[in-house]
């Protein structure tokens, strides 16, 4: 997990302030200690993805695995000053920032509604757990941009050679 080096703890964050803005409702995450909050982030990606990951093979949510990742959420969200989901200010007032790993609880349990485990894909490229929120639930990878576009160049790359192959033969 990349998010064993407490850099990239606050890397991400800055990052996803950016690129999740429209989930977070334009509320800015903020790491102050990356290295105070590993655990507490790991935990929560850890047991969001053994509960989930789960649940996309079964169809259903191990009902045992819900206590560990209550918990995590739990140690996420203890201590902050949030008030989250008032209509439009999903994660609170945006004129502050939100604490990463209260972010995290938040959007992890988030996932726990019926029609979102319906909605619960792995990406086929890259193995993340993504929510399909498509209209006709066709979405194939995590993000298009990224692993879309990687699958697209490795089927072009592999026509090439194939075609190279058959051309030197
Ligand atoms: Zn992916």
């Amino acid at each position: 997990d990349r998010f064993e080096d407490p850099a990239e703890i606050g890397r991400f964050a800055e990052a996803a302030s950016g690129f999740r803005a429209a989930e977070l409702g334009g509320r800015r995450l903020e790491a102050l200690e990356p290295a105070d909050i590993a655990p507490v982030v790991l935990s929560i990606r850890e047991a969001t993805d053994r509960l989930f990951r789960r649940a996309i093979a079964k169809g259903a949510i191990v009902a045992a695995h819900l206590p560990d990742f209550l918990a995590a959420c739990a140690s996420g969200l203890s201590g902050s000053g949030a008030e989250i989901g008032a209509p439009g200010r999903p994660f609170g007032d945006p004129a502050t920032p939100i604490a990463f790993e209260a972010a995290l609880a938040v959007s992890a349990l988030s996932l726990l509604r019926d029609e979102t485990v319906a909605r619960l894909r792995i990406c086929p490229n890259c193995s993340w757990l993504f929510v399909d929120r498509s209209r006709n639930s066709s979405r194939l990878w995590c993000d298009m941009a990224v692993c879309g576009n990687r699958q697209k160049a490795n089927r072009y790359y592999r026509r090439r050679t194939a075609a190279r192959e058959v051309t030197n033969a």
